[in-house]
Protein backbone atom coordinates (compact mmCIF):
# COMPACT_ATOMS: atom_id res chain seq x y z
CA UNK A 1 0.00 0.00 0.00
CA UNK A 2 1.19 3.38 -0.82
CA UNK A 3 1.16 6.12 2.44
CA UNK A 4 -1.71 7.78 1.65
CA UNK A 5 -2.27 10.88 -0.43
CA UNK A 6 -4.80 13.56 0.97
CA UNK A 7 -8.02 13.47 -1.17
CA UNK A 8 -9.99 15.94 0.39
CA UNK A 9 -11.43 17.86 2.82
CA UNK A 10 -14.41 17.36 5.34
CA UNK A 11 -16.63 20.30 6.48
CA UNK A 12 -14.77 19.98 9.51
CA UNK A 13 -11.29 20.82 8.17
CA UNK A 14 -9.69 17.37 8.73
CA UNK A 15 -8.21 15.08 5.67
CA UNK A 16 -9.76 12.40 3.90
CA UNK A 17 -7.20 10.27 2.78
CA UNK A 18 -6.70 7.78 -0.50
CA UNK A 19 -4.62 4.84 -0.59
CA UNK A 20 -3.79 2.55 -3.60
CA UNK A 21 -3.29 -1.51 -3.13
CA UNK A 22 -1.96 -3.16 -5.79
CA UNK A 23 -1.17 -6.65 -6.61
CA UNK A 24 1.17 -9.03 -9.41
CA UNK A 25 -1.95 -10.33 -11.31
CA UNK A 26 -2.94 -6.06 -11.99
CA UNK A 27 -5.73 -5.73 -9.44
CA UNK A 28 -5.64 -2.34 -7.75
CA UNK A 29 -7.83 -0.81 -5.15
CA UNK A 30 -7.87 2.53 -3.83
CA UNK A 31 -9.39 3.14 -0.68
CA UNK A 32 -10.05 5.94 1.91
CA UNK A 33 -10.09 6.59 5.91
CA UNK A 34 -13.70 8.41 5.16
CA UNK A 35 -16.24 5.82 5.95
CA UNK A 36 -13.59 2.80 5.37
CA UNK A 37 -14.82 2.92 2.01
CA UNK A 38 -13.55 0.86 -0.87
CA UNK A 39 -13.63 3.83 -3.46
CA UNK A 40 -12.38 1.81 -6.81
CA UNK A 41 -11.39 -1.75 -7.82
CA UNK A 42 -9.62 -2.03 -11.01
CA UNK A 43 -9.75 -5.80 -12.62
CA UNK A 44 -8.08 -7.29 -15.50
CA UNK A 45 -10.59 -8.86 -17.97
CA UNK A 46 -9.63 -12.12 -19.51
CA UNK A 47 -7.24 -10.30 -22.34
CA UNK A 48 -6.00 -8.70 -19.39
CA UNK A 49 -7.36 -5.26 -19.99
CA UNK A 50 -8.11 -3.52 -16.71
CA UNK A 51 -11.45 -2.51 -15.61
CA UNK A 52 -13.64 -0.22 -13.09
CA UNK A 53 -15.90 -3.12 -11.30
CA UNK A 54 -17.14 -0.88 -8.58
CA UNK A 55 -19.40 2.30 -9.10
CA UNK A 56 -18.24 5.32 -7.26
CA UNK A 57 -18.17 8.98 -7.36
CA UNK A 58 -15.55 11.15 -8.75
CA UNK A 59 -14.36 13.25 -5.68
CA UNK A 60 -15.34 13.14 -1.73
CA UNK A 61 -18.18 15.81 -2.29
CA UNK A 62 -20.22 12.93 -3.83
CA UNK A 63 -19.70 10.68 -0.88
CA UNK A 64 -20.61 13.03 1.90
CA UNK A 65 -23.84 13.85 -0.19
CA UNK A 66 -25.26 10.77 -1.22
CA UNK A 67 -27.06 8.16 0.53
CA UNK A 68 -26.37 5.32 -1.67
CA UNK A 69 -23.34 4.02 0.44
CA UNK A 70 -21.13 3.29 -1.94
CA UNK A 71 -18.00 1.02 -1.14
CA UNK A 72 -18.35 2.07 2.29
CA UNK A 73 -18.30 -0.26 5.70
CA UNK A 74 -21.93 -0.29 7.09
CA UNK A 75 -22.42 0.32 10.76
CA UNK A 76 -23.16 0.18 14.10
CA UNK A 77 -25.90 -2.13 12.43
CA UNK A 78 -26.21 -3.03 8.69
CA UNK A 79 -29.68 -2.99 7.19
CA UNK A 80 -33.04 -2.37 9.30
CA UNK A 81 -33.88 -2.43 12.87
CA UNK A 82 -37.62 -1.98 12.66
CA UNK A 83 -39.19 0.98 14.77
CA UNK A 84 -35.41 1.75 15.83
CA UNK A 85 -36.72 -0.21 19.03
CA UNK A 86 -35.51 -3.51 20.33
CA UNK A 87 -34.52 -4.93 23.91
CA UNK A 88 -31.05 -5.92 24.86
CA UNK A 89 -30.32 -7.85 28.28
CA UNK A 90 -33.62 -6.21 29.50
CA UNK A 91 -32.47 -2.87 28.41
CA UNK A 92 -34.69 -1.17 25.98
CA UNK A 93 -32.78 0.79 23.03
CA UNK A 94 -34.31 3.31 20.77
CA UNK A 95 -31.41 3.91 17.60
CA UNK A 96 -32.36 6.37 15.14
CA UNK A 97 -35.31 6.24 13.12
CA UNK A 98 -33.52 7.89 9.74
CA UNK A 99 -35.52 5.15 7.34
CA UNK A 100 -39.75 6.23 7.75
CA UNK A 101 -40.25 4.77 11.35
CA UNK A 102 -37.41 2.05 10.58
CA UNK A 103 -33.35 2.44 11.52
CA UNK A 104 -31.12 1.67 8.58
CA UNK A 105 -27.51 0.99 8.05
CA UNK A 106 -26.28 2.36 11.78
CA UNK A 107 -28.93 5.76 11.67
CA UNK A 108 -27.31 9.64 10.04
CA UNK A 109 -24.26 9.14 10.73
CA UNK A 110 -23.74 5.89 10.57
CA UNK A 111 -20.12 4.45 10.24
CA UNK A 112 -19.96 5.17 6.45
CA UNK A 113 -20.01 9.28 7.58
CA UNK A 114 -17.28 9.11 9.56
CA UNK A 115 -13.62 9.29 9.32
CA UNK A 116 -11.42 6.00 10.66
CA UNK A 117 -8.04 6.28 11.45
CA UNK A 118 -5.36 4.61 9.36
CA UNK A 119 -4.08 2.18 12.00
CA UNK A 120 -1.71 -0.26 10.23
CA UNK A 121 -0.01 -0.08 6.77
CA UNK A 122 1.69 -2.46 5.17
CA UNK A 123 2.70 -3.17 1.12
CA UNK A 124 -0.60 -5.22 0.54
CA UNK A 125 -3.26 -3.84 2.91
CA UNK A 126 -4.55 -0.96 5.07
CA UNK A 127 -5.96 -1.11 8.71
CA UNK A 128 -8.47 1.46 9.63
CA UNK A 129 -10.71 2.06 13.37
CA UNK A 130 -13.17 3.92 14.50
CA UNK A 131 -14.37 4.55 18.12
CA UNK A 132 -18.14 4.39 18.34
CA UNK A 133 -19.25 6.36 21.42
CA UNK A 134 -21.87 5.45 24.01
CA UNK A 135 -25.07 6.92 22.81
CA UNK A 136 -23.90 7.53 19.20
CA UNK A 137 -27.15 6.75 16.60
CA UNK A 138 -28.63 5.52 20.19
CA UNK A 139 -26.62 2.76 20.56
CA UNK A 140 -25.38 1.56 23.92
CA UNK A 141 -21.71 1.43 24.47
CA UNK A 142 -18.19 2.51 23.47
CA UNK A 143 -17.97 0.60 20.50
CA UNK A 144 -14.40 0.20 19.19
CA UNK A 145 -14.33 -1.05 15.20
CA UNK A 146 -11.53 -2.30 13.09
CA UNK A 147 -11.78 -3.05 9.16
CA UNK A 148 -8.09 -4.29 7.70
CA UNK A 149 -8.07 -4.88 4.04
CA UNK A 150 -5.39 -7.26 2.27
CA UNK A 151 -5.09 -7.65 -1.06
CA UNK A 152 -2.91 -10.78 -2.05
CA UNK A 153 -1.36 -12.06 -5.36
CA UNK A 154 -4.03 -14.34 -6.52
CA UNK A 155 -6.44 -11.31 -6.38
CA UNK A 156 -8.25 -11.96 -3.05
CA UNK A 157 -9.06 -9.06 -1.27
CA UNK A 158 -9.71 -9.38 2.36
CA UNK A 159 -12.00 -7.83 4.68
CA UNK A 160 -11.73 -8.15 8.34
CA UNK A 161 -14.18 -7.02 10.67
CA UNK A 162 -13.59 -6.57 14.15
CA UNK A 163 -15.02 -4.76 17.33
CA UNK A 164 -15.29 -4.83 21.23
CA UNK A 165 -17.18 -2.92 23.53
CA UNK A 166 -17.69 -1.82 26.95
CA UNK A 167 -21.59 -2.37 27.56
CA UNK A 168 -23.63 -5.02 25.71
CA UNK A 169 -24.57 -3.78 22.26
CA UNK A 170 -25.35 -5.19 18.99
CA UNK A 171 -22.81 -5.02 15.99
CA UNK A 172 -23.33 -6.23 12.46
CA UNK A 173 -20.81 -4.83 10.20
CA UNK A 174 -20.49 -5.37 6.21
CA UNK A 175 -18.87 -3.55 3.17
CA UNK A 176 -21.28 -1.64 0.89
CA UNK A 177 -19.75 -2.03 -2.44
CA UNK A 178 -21.30 -2.21 -6.04
CA UNK A 179 -19.88 -4.12 -8.35
CA UNK A 180 -20.84 -4.11 -11.88
CA UNK A 181 -17.73 -6.42 -13.78
CA UNK A 182 -18.64 -4.99 -17.31
CA UNK A 183 -17.50 -1.45 -16.14
CA UNK A 184 -20.74 0.38 -17.39
CA UNK A 185 -24.12 -0.44 -18.49
CA UNK A 186 -26.55 -2.47 -16.14
CA UNK A 187 -26.05 -5.49 -14.17
CA UNK A 188 -29.27 -7.59 -15.73
CA UNK A 189 -26.70 -9.96 -17.85
CA UNK A 190 -24.02 -10.41 -14.91
CA UNK A 191 -24.60 -14.59 -14.24
CA UNK A 192 -24.79 -15.23 -10.17
CA UNK A 193 -25.29 -17.77 -7.86
CA UNK A 194 -25.80 -17.79 -4.37
CA UNK A 195 -25.12 -20.82 -1.76
CA UNK A 196 -28.51 -20.30 -0.16
CA UNK A 197 -31.21 -23.04 0.20
CA UNK A 198 -33.49 -20.15 1.86
CA UNK A 199 -33.92 -16.41 2.91
CA UNK A 200 -35.91 -14.18 5.17
CA UNK A 201 -39.01 -12.67 2.89
CA UNK A 202 -39.57 -9.23 4.11
CA UNK A 203 -42.53 -7.23 3.96
CA UNK A 204 -43.50 -3.90 2.67
CA UNK A 205 -40.94 -1.87 4.46
CA UNK A 206 -38.17 -4.72 3.22
CA UNK A 207 -37.93 -5.66 7.06
CA UNK A 208 -38.15 -9.71 7.93
CA UNK A 209 -41.80 -11.30 8.52
CA UNK A 210 -39.43 -13.64 10.84
CA UNK A 211 -40.26 -16.86 8.33
CA UNK A 212 -37.62 -18.74 6.73
CA UNK A 213 -38.75 -19.57 3.86
CA UNK A 214 -37.26 -22.02 0.97
CA UNK A 215 -35.98 -20.43 -2.28
CA UNK A 216 -37.28 -23.23 -4.42
CA UNK A 217 -39.70 -22.68 -7.45
CA UNK A 218 -39.28 -18.47 -6.49
CA UNK A 219 -37.75 -15.97 -8.40
CA UNK A 220 -35.02 -15.68 -5.19
CA UNK A 221 -33.26 -18.96 -6.14
CA UNK A 222 -29.77 -18.55 -7.50
CA UNK A 223 -28.54 -22.14 -6.71
CA UNK A 224 -27.36 -22.79 -10.11
CA UNK A 225 -25.89 -19.80 -12.20
CA UNK A 226 -28.68 -17.54 -13.38
CA UNK A 227 -28.92 -14.09 -15.37
CA UNK A 228 -29.34 -11.39 -12.46
CA UNK A 229 -32.03 -9.43 -14.80
CA UNK A 230 -33.91 -13.49 -15.80
CA UNK A 231 -36.70 -13.79 -13.02
CA UNK A 232 -36.64 -10.08 -11.71
CA UNK A 233 -39.59 -8.79 -13.18
CA UNK A 234 -42.88 -11.21 -11.17
CA UNK A 235 -45.48 -11.63 -9.94
CA UNK A 236 -44.29 -12.90 -7.00
CA UNK A 237 -45.15 -10.67 -3.89
CA UNK A 238 -41.58 -11.05 -2.81
CA UNK A 239 -40.41 -8.89 -6.22
CA UNK A 240 -43.09 -6.39 -5.80
CA UNK A 241 -42.13 -5.41 -2.57
CA UNK A 242 -38.74 -4.75 -3.30
CA UNK A 243 -38.38 -3.41 -7.10
CA UNK A 244 -35.77 -6.19 -7.92
CA UNK A 245 -33.81 -7.82 -5.76
CA UNK A 246 -33.03 -6.47 -1.96
CA UNK A 247 -33.12 -9.99 0.26
CA UNK A 248 -31.15 -11.71 2.81
CA UNK A 249 -30.02 -15.20 1.94
CA UNK A 250 -29.74 -17.85 4.28
CA UNK A 251 -26.49 -19.04 3.41
CA UNK A 252 -25.90 -22.95 3.35
CA UNK A 253 -22.85 -24.08 5.61
CA UNK A 254 -20.74 -22.22 8.24
CA UNK A 255 -16.93 -20.98 8.66
CA UNK A 256 -15.14 -19.42 5.86
CA UNK A 257 -17.04 -20.77 2.54
CA UNK A 258 -17.46 -19.57 -0.79
CA UNK A 259 -21.05 -18.37 -0.66
CA UNK A 260 -21.33 -16.17 -4.24
CA UNK A 261 -20.59 -16.04 -7.49
CA UNK A 262 -20.69 -13.36 -9.99
CA UNK A 263 -19.85 -13.54 -13.49
CA UNK A 264 -20.03 -11.17 -16.86
CA UNK A 265 -19.94 -13.11 -20.05
CA UNK A 266 -18.13 -10.10 -22.43
CA UNK A 267 -15.52 -9.03 -20.51
CA UNK A 268 -15.06 -12.67 -18.60
CA UNK A 269 -14.42 -11.21 -15.32
CA UNK A 270 -15.66 -13.23 -12.07
CA UNK A 271 -15.78 -12.69 -8.69
CA UNK A 272 -16.35 -14.94 -6.27
CA UNK A 273 -17.05 -13.98 -2.73
CA UNK A 274 -16.13 -16.09 0.65
CA UNK A 275 -17.75 -15.46 4.24
CA UNK A 276 -17.58 -15.89 7.67
CA UNK A 277 -21.18 -14.90 7.95
CA UNK A 278 -24.37 -16.15 8.17
CA UNK A 279 -25.97 -13.74 5.62
CA UNK A 280 -26.06 -11.82 1.95
CA UNK A 281 -27.97 -8.74 1.63
CA UNK A 282 -28.33 -9.21 -2.94
CA UNK A 283 -29.62 -5.51 -3.23
CA UNK A 284 -29.58 -5.20 -7.08
CA UNK A 285 -29.71 -0.99 -6.90
CA UNK A 286 -33.31 -0.87 -7.05
CA UNK A 287 -32.93 2.50 -5.56
CA UNK A 288 -30.32 4.18 -7.48
CA UNK A 289 -32.30 6.92 -9.75
CA UNK A 290 -29.65 8.77 -11.60
CA UNK A 291 -29.45 11.17 -8.64
CA UNK A 292 -25.76 10.11 -7.79
CA UNK A 293 -23.27 10.59 -9.79
CA UNK A 294 -19.90 8.65 -11.41
CA UNK A 295 -16.75 9.07 -11.59
CA UNK A 296 -17.18 11.29 -14.90
CA UNK A 297 -20.19 12.84 -14.05
CA UNK A 298 -22.98 10.72 -15.47
CA UNK A 299 -25.71 9.19 -13.43
CA UNK A 300 -25.99 6.03 -12.05
CA UNK A 301 -29.59 4.38 -13.00
CA UNK A 302 -31.43 1.40 -11.49
CA UNK A 303 -29.37 -1.56 -11.70
CA UNK A 304 -26.06 0.07 -12.89
CA UNK A 305 -24.55 -2.28 -9.89
CA UNK A 306 -25.49 -4.86 -7.49
CA UNK A 307 -24.17 -5.68 -3.92
CA UNK A 308 -23.48 -8.43 -2.11
CA UNK A 309 -23.64 -7.59 1.30
CA UNK A 310 -22.29 -10.34 3.87
CA UNK A 311 -24.45 -9.77 7.20
CA UNK A 312 -26.34 -10.92 9.81
CA UNK A 313 -30.07 -11.14 9.36
CA UNK A 314 -31.41 -7.51 9.25
CA UNK A 315 -33.63 -6.80 12.37
CA UNK A 316 -32.06 -9.64 14.20
CA UNK A 317 -32.16 -7.65 17.47
CA UNK A 318 -35.72 -8.09 17.32
CA UNK A 319 -35.45 -11.94 16.32
CA UNK A 320 -34.21 -13.89 18.81
CA UNK A 321 -34.45 -16.82 16.50
CA UNK A 322 -31.64 -15.60 14.59
CA UNK A 323 -28.48 -15.95 15.05
CA UNK A 324 -27.25 -13.12 17.77
CA UNK A 325 -25.44 -9.70 16.92
CA UNK A 326 -25.34 -8.84 20.66
CA UNK A 327 -21.49 -8.29 21.60
CA UNK A 328 -20.84 -7.92 25.18
CA UNK A 329 -17.77 -6.83 27.08
CA UNK A 330 -15.14 -9.49 26.62
CA UNK A 331 -16.77 -10.79 23.88
CA UNK A 332 -14.58 -9.98 19.95
CA UNK A 333 -16.36 -9.68 17.31
CA UNK A 334 -14.40 -11.28 14.04
CA UNK A 335 -16.59 -11.40 10.68
CA UNK A 336 -14.05 -12.14 7.53
CA UNK A 337 -15.38 -11.98 3.82
CA UNK A 338 -13.42 -12.34 0.78
CA UNK A 339 -13.57 -10.73 -2.89
CA UNK A 340 -11.55 -12.98 -5.10
CA UNK A 341 -11.36 -11.52 -8.82
CA UNK A 342 -11.03 -14.26 -11.60
CA UNK A 343 -11.67 -14.31 -14.96
CA UNK A 344 -13.21 -17.02 -17.30
C1 LIG B 1 -30.54 -2.13 1.49
C2 LIG B 1 -31.49 -1.33 0.63
C3 LIG B 1 -31.12 0.11 0.77
C4 LIG B 1 -29.71 0.28 0.29
C5 LIG B 1 -29.25 1.69 0.42
C6 LIG B 1 -29.18 -1.92 0.98
O1 LIG B 1 -28.27 -2.58 1.79
O2 LIG B 1 -30.87 -3.50 1.52
O3 LIG B 1 -32.82 -1.55 1.01
O4 LIG B 1 -31.97 0.94 0.07
O5 LIG B 1 -28.86 -0.54 1.02
O6 LIG B 1 -28.38 2.01 -0.56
Amino acid sequence: MDTGSRWGRLPSGEWVHRYRLSNEAGVEVYLSDYGATILSIMAPDRDGAPGEVTLGHSSLGGYLGSRAYFGCVVGRYANRIRDGMFTLDGVACRVTRNHGRHHLHGGLRGFDKVLWSLKEAGPSGASFSYLSRDGEEGYPGNLEARVTYTLNDRSKLRVVYEAKTDKATVVNLTNHTYFNLAGGGDVLSHMLSLDADSYTPADADLLPTGEVAPVEGTPLDFRTPKRVGRDMVSAHPQMRAAGGYDHNYVLNGSGLRRVARLAEPLSGRALEVHTTQPGLQLYTGNFLDGSDLGRDGSPYPRHSGLCLETQHYPDSPNHPEYPSTALRPGEAYKQETVFRFTVE
